[in-house]
């Protein structure tokens, strides 16, 4: 279902209402009027105002809340290590026990306009449009536009905490290693999106250092943990911002196959990890809007693989339909790995389809057009899944997808 560009700016416009609502001469700018006058006024908000703050953030969620206490609640599900409190928006008619769907954004403090795309979602879905009520009346849709507040604070990809030890460059995204995944200065942080195990004895960190990790130390992954046991999602869509990359078409996907870790004897015969694609290899294409994988974790159910691909294949049809004359969209194969502590693989491991969706960051067009591209996937995806054309697609579709090649600007994941 292609989404009209109207849908996102009338979600857009709506959010810059509610952030200058307090102000009266910004009040009388917003006064309902033409289209145009809404496309502008969301323009001038994203182009004036780089993100929205942590209160900011909050305002505009209760304010929706207070708007509508038929559809939706805000729920503060937890707090940051630095104690800053994390919300969720559930949307959803209350009357009805719909299955539920999930976003989640911004586990990295410094990857932006993810935030905002999903505060939009939660701005259309109520705004009594067609497209909303059809989602509506099959799921509800939960979203946490901004799961790691201290580090957006700082700003930096980790999360806060004095008590942090030093990253282990020996642990890595395509195994474990000693499970250490944080900042290269001690006393810095997490990386959250290292610590989603929901098991966690089955967390690295926890194995090699059991007296010292008796728990997860990352209260922000534990509290999305806890948020999604209790309101157990089909499935959870993880966006983050990466660096820009080529699209490589000529190159192939080599399929499932495992890297050998020579350096350990005991291990020679397990296999380790993913092999991605070559990280020099420049690709044969033009620069990538953005990048999407499903959980590679050999222990995963295969029925939530296959609901993963099929996200996967739902949301990147949606997406290169944002292809222009101006400008080519294409979404690529991330070149992630089997590591378990990662949202795609952990959430994935306890039960739930899980995708990640990476949007290039630096290229390629304005805040909105950033912004809209998560606002674009989430509502695909919970549409497929209201209607039920989500069970039909064709996971092996999955294979459309290109390669990344190699990056073009400053590599995160
Ligand atoms: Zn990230």
């Amino acid at each position: 279902m292609e989404l009209d560009k109207r849908d996102f700016l009338k979600a857009m416009g709506g959010i810059a209402a509610l952030t200058t609502a307090g102000s009266a001469a910004a009040r009388s700018d917003t006064q309902p009027g033409g289209e145009f006058e809404l496309e502008e006024f969301a323009r001038a908000y994203l182009e004036n105002d780089d993100v929205l703050d942590n209160r900011e953030l909050e305002t505009l969620l209760y304010q929706l809340e207070s708007e509508h206490p038929e559809l939706v609640t805000v729920d503060q599900f937890g707090r940051s290590n630095q104690g800053r409190p994390l919300y969720a928006v559930h949307v959803g008619k209350k009357k009805q026990k719909n299955p539920g769907v999930m976003g989640i954004a911004q586990q990295h403090g410094d990857e932006y306009f993810m935030a905002e795309g999903l505060l939009a979602v939660a701005q259309f879905l109520t705004s009594g449009d067609p497209r909303a009520e059809r989602i509506l009346e099959n799921r509800s849709v939960h979203l946490v536009p901004r799961a790691n507040p201290d580090g957006f604070v700082v700003p930096h990809r980790y999360n806060v905490d004095p008590e942090a030890p030093e990253d282990d460059p020996e642990s890595g995204i395509f195994q474990g290693g000693s499970g250490i995944f944080a900042a290269s200065e001690p006393g810095v942080g997490w990386d959250v999106n290292r610590y989603n195990r929901h098991d966690w004895t089955q967390h690295e960190l926890y194995q090699n250092f059991p007296d010292e990790y008796p728990e997860n130390p990352v209260p922000e992954a534990v509290a999305v943990h806890e948020l999604m046991a209790d309101v157990d999602p089909e499935w959870v869509i993880d966006f983050h911002r990466m660096g820009s990359f080529m699209v490589d078409y000529e190159s192939e996907w080599p399929g499932p196959e495992w890297a050998r870790d020579d350096t350990d004897d005991d291990s020679a015969d397990e296999p380790v990890g993913f092999v991605p694609p070559d990280p020099n290899d420049p690709g044969d294409g033009f620069i990538g809007t953005g990048a999407m994988l499903w959980p590679l974790h050999e222990d995963v159910d295969p029925e939530i693989r296959e609901l993963s691909k099929q996200l996967v294949v739902t949301m990147r049809d949606e997406l290169i339909d944002l292809d222009t004359e101006l400008r080519r969209v294409e979404y690529a194969r991330y070149p992630g790995g089997t590591y378990g502590g990662i949202a795609r693989n952990g959430h994935a491991l306890a039960g739930y389809g899980s995708v990640l969706v990476e949007v290039a960051g630096g290229t390629l067009g304005d805040r909105i057009f950033r912004a809209r591209q998560p606002f674009d996937a989430m509502l695909a995806a919970a549409e497929a899944s209201a209607d039920g054309s989500l069970y039909t697609v064709d996971a092996d579709r999955v294979d459309e997808l290109p390669e990344t090649g190699n990056s073009v600007g400053i590599e995160d994941d």
